[in-house]
């Protein structure tokens, strides 16, 4: 299909497409990778009256450390993420999770800001980002604020982001020696998550000291299994961390459709904590 009529333009600098979409308000839309917003125009699911093209912005590129944070530029794709050894030795569960988005060809165009501000349920990228206790930093006609993931996160397709707003890196907590998995269960290889399972431990004693565990389409939103978070600290032996998990899908609502229904995923979220958090933890 051949998306609806709209302005273009491609700004260079951060403060360039900020001062764009502070002119357009709510009709504007950033473009970054495409692989999300292209096949929305083209299904006439977004109007833009501009879109603004933020992929000749070189400030947004990147991975860089910043004490004991991780500093990712929002424009860096899928694929830098995957093979950045900053990432791999720092946010070894987000070069994880990302290396299982799509294919190559997605992953050499997708970015991890356009995955964050898509704000999808499904996307892996966002559950990852709440286990990480990731911070994101946009830009507006304000000047720039910083949000917790935790908040970010507010709806389905929706993000704390205003319209007229520009995210433009994500800061990470280094977990340096954390245990980490993702697990995602998925009907064929390349393809979405039915659901997927971000774990993060720290190892204690052969057992588990803290855990982190982020849920990806599990419901309106990226969750965070809050209860069984709490039950796996202290686990100690694998029987334990399968109690613990049987908590995972606790004030979860998630969808119905062609893949799943609401139960299945309920009960792909135990299974799958229990996998993640066993092999974060190295005791599977
Ligand atoms: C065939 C296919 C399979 C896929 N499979 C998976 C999968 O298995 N797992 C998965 O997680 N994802 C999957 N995706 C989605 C993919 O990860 C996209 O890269 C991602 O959702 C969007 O990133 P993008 O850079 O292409 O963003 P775009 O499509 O350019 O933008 C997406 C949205 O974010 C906004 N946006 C983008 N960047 C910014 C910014 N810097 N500031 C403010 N707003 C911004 C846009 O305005 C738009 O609303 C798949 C996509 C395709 C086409």
């Amino acid at each position: 299909m051949i998306p609806p009529a709209f302005e273009y333009t491609r700004p260079t600098s951060v403060d360039e497409a900020v001062r764009a979409l502070a002119g357009a308000g709510e009709e504007a839309k950033v473009l970054a990778g495409g692989q999300s917003l292209l096949p929305l125009l083209r299904l006439r699911l977004a109007f833009p009256e501009l879109v603004v093209d933020v992929g000749r912005i070189p400030e947004l590129r990147g991975v860089r450390e910043d004490g004991d944070a991780l500093v990712i530029g929002a424009l860096t794709t899928h694929h830098e993420v995957v093979h950045d050894p900053l990432v791999r030795a720092h946010a070894g569960l987000l070069a994880q999770a990302t290396a299982t988005v799509a294919d190559p060809a997605v992953r050499h165009r997708g970015t991890l800001g356009g995955s964050l501000a898509h704000a999808d349920p499904a996307g892996d990228l966002p559950a990852v980002a709440l286990a990480l206790d990731a911070e994101l930093v946009v830009a507006g006609p304000g000047g720039r604020r910083t949000i917790p993931a935790r908040e970010f996160f507010v709806d389905y397709l929706q993000s704390a982001l205003a319209p007229d707003e520009l995210l433009t890196e994500v800061r990470i907590p280094k977990r340096d020696g954390w245990g980490f998995h993702y697990e995602k269960f998925h009907p064929v290889a390349q393809s979405w998550a039915i659901v997927g399972v971000a774990a993060l431990v720290r190892r204690a004693d052969g057992g588990v000291a803290e855990a982190r565990v982020g849920l990806t389409n599990m419901g309106a939103t990226p969750l965070r299994a809050t209860t069984a978070e709490r039950e796996l600290a202290g686990a100690d032996d694998s029987a334990a961390v399968a109690r613990a998990a049987e908590a995972a899908a606790e004030g979860t609502r998630p969808s119905q459709d062609l893949s799943a229904s609401p139960e299945y995923r309920q009960h792909l979220a135990r299974v799958l904590t229990r996998r993640a958090v066993l092999t974060a933890a190295g005791m599977g």
